[in-house]
Order: C-alpha cells, then sequence, then structure tokens
C-alpha cells in the first residue's frame, strides 16, 4: 500500500503567536515551529498501517517555508520512508484553496497513492477544509474526523466521531482520510529513527517543478483577505475572594453579578 501523509509546519502553541504588520500573514520567524500534533497522529496511523500491511510506503508531503525540513524530518524520524517538500515563495499567504490545489498537484505527480491521510484541522488555519476539498479535487471518497482506522483488502473503514455522534463509513481505495486527536498516540522517534531519518530522500519542488499554476496560490489569489487583526487582550488576574466567613456568600454575589446564575 502507498500511503501519502499531509503533515503541516505550525507555530508551537506554546510561544506566541503573531501576524505580520503589513499583510496579516503569520509571521512565522516570530515564533517557534513544531510539526502539528494532530498529524503526528496522521503519521502514526500511516505506520501502524504499514506494519501491518508489508511492503507498504510513507510519503510524507508538506507544504511550507524552508524550516517546513524540520516537520518533515520529524514525520522521518518516526519511521516514514520518504518526503517531498512544495516550497516557493510564491506560495507566502496561500489560502486555504490555494493550499488544497497545490496539495493535490503534489500528490498527482506521485504514482498509485492508494491512501492519502492527513490531520481534520491543523492547529493555525483550523479551517479544516484541506482534507475534503483535495478529496473532492482528486475525485476520491473523503472520510473525516477518524477516530479509528483499518484497511481491509481494498476497503478503507473509518469511524467518525464528531459533536452529534459516531459514524462508521467505508469505502474503496485510493480515498482521503482525516483523523482525529483520539485516533491514536503518536509514538516518539528513536535515536535509531533519527538517524535513519537524515539519509532518507526528500525531494523538494518548486511551483513550477511541480507543475502548479501560480495564478492559484499566494496572497494575492486568495479568495478571502484578512483586512483587520487585534489580539485578544491579555487575561486579567480575575477577582480574588478573601474568605472571612462569608466567602460563600461573595463567591454567589460575583456569579450573580456575572449572570453565571
Ligand atoms: C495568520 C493566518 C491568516 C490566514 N488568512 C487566511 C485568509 O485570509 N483566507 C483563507 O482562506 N485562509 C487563511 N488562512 C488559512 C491558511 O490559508 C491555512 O493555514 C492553509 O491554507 C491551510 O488551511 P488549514 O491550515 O486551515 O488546514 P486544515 O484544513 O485545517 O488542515 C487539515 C489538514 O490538512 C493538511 N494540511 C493543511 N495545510 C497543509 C500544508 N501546508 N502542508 C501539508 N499538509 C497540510 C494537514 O494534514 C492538516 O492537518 C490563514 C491562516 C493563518 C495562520
Amino acid at each position: 500500500m502507498n500511503i501519502v501523509v499531509l503533515v503541516k509546519q505550525v507555530p508551537d502553541t506554546y510561544s506566541e503567536r503573531k501576524l505580520s504588520s503589513g499583510d496579516h500573514t503569520l509571521d512565522r520567524d516570530a515564533t517557534d515551529a513544531v510539526l502539528d500534533e494532530i498529524d503526528e497522529r496522521a503519521v502514526e496511523s500511516a505506520l501502524q498501517l504499514k506494519e501491518a500491511n508489508e511492503g507498504s510506503e510513507v510519503t510524507v508531503v508538506a507544504m511550507g517555508p524552508d524550516r517546513t525540513t524540520d516537520a518533515i524530518r520529524k514525520a522521518l524520524s518516526m519511521g516514514a520512508d520518504k518526503a517531498v517538500h512544495l516550497s516557493d515563495e510564491a506560495l507566502h499567504g496561500t489560502d486555504a484553496i490555494g493550499t488544497t490545489i497545490a496539495l493535490a498537484t503534489v500528490i498527482g505527480t506521485l504514482e498509485d497513492v492508494d491512501l492519502i491521510l492527513a490531520g481534520n484541522e491543523a492547529s493555525d488555519g483550523r479551517t479544516g477544509a484541506v482534507p475534503a476539498m483535495i478529496a473532492e479535487l482528486l475525485g476520491l471518497p473523503a472520510l473525516t474526523h477518524g477516530r479509528e482506522l483499518t484497511v481491509e483488502g481494498s476497503t478503507v473503514t473509518v469511524r467518525r466521531e464528531t459533536d452529534d455522534g459516531v459514524t462508521v463509513l467505508s469505502a474503496e481505495l485510493p480515498a482521503v482520510v482525516s483523523v482525529n486527536e483520539k485516533i491514536n498516540e503518536p509514538r516518539y522517534p528513536s535515536f535509531k529513527g533519527i538517524m535513519a531519518a537524515k539519509k532518507k530522500p526528500v525531494t523538494t519542488l518548486s511551483l513550477a517543478d511541480a507543475g502548479i499554476d501560480a495564478e492559484n496560490v499566494g496572497l494575492a489569489n486568495a479568495w478571502t483577505q484578512v483586512s483587520e487583526a487585534n489580539p485578544k487582550p491579555p487575561k486579567s488576574g480575575g477577582e480574588k475572594v478573601e474568605d472571612e466567613g462569608d466567602g460563600g456568600s461573595k463567591i454567589a454575589a460575583f456569579l450573580v453579578g456575572q449572570k453565571l446564575i
């Protein structure tokens, strides 16, 4: 089975995220960057399928600036076999539709892809739209929000979990599957895995190399633009209640004042 995993490098949750004052895109240099945790889970799913299906190969595909190679190396050190990195200055500010067109084009250059795995929602953009749109563009079934994933023969089955409940979906391969945070616990790369990752092939493609029309990507071609952005006000210290025997009444009065009770 040839499995493609889409991985995105995102700002570390623990570092402060900033938008560039000029075009309101993410100031990637202002933050630490990591492989998105949801995509680590997608990689883990791919590796489990590879281990259960001898002869399978896992290819990581990432779109992002030069330093995305760190996220790619992490996926390779977990056990993925090879990677394709789409990197081009012209991709700056690309929206979810442009991202979809770009990633679908790259996937189209790979041979005999059986399964495309992705996270259900990136922790920075959070549109939760890319996997389903890729399926639409490639004419493949989309099985999204998966919390369990099995492949038997040429059939993929996903337990799809949303706020409404659990649905079981099946489709014939090739297909696109996105996973949620309950799907698994991703493995830590071993020392051996980290050393092996240094030698695994990473193909870097420009837009021209991948055959992507520059008219479909970039800030100028995004279907929506961020016109204004304001950071959230910093959290205040809250109200401290000193208990002098009347603590309960003071808390109740505070909650009434906030219309919480
Ligand atoms: C500061 C900021 C401003 C933005 N402004 C706009 C805007 O004005 N208009 C607009 O439409 N969008 C905007 N976006 C969204 C941005 O375009 C998206 O981050 C990007 O296009 C992909 O969408 P997503 O991250 O929401 O993906 P999702 O659909 O949430 O991602 C789901 C999964 O798709 C895969 N995936 C997504 N992106 C990649 C990638 N680059 N490489 C590999 N796999 C990937 C991963 O597996 C991921 O887990 C903005 C984002 C930020 C951070």
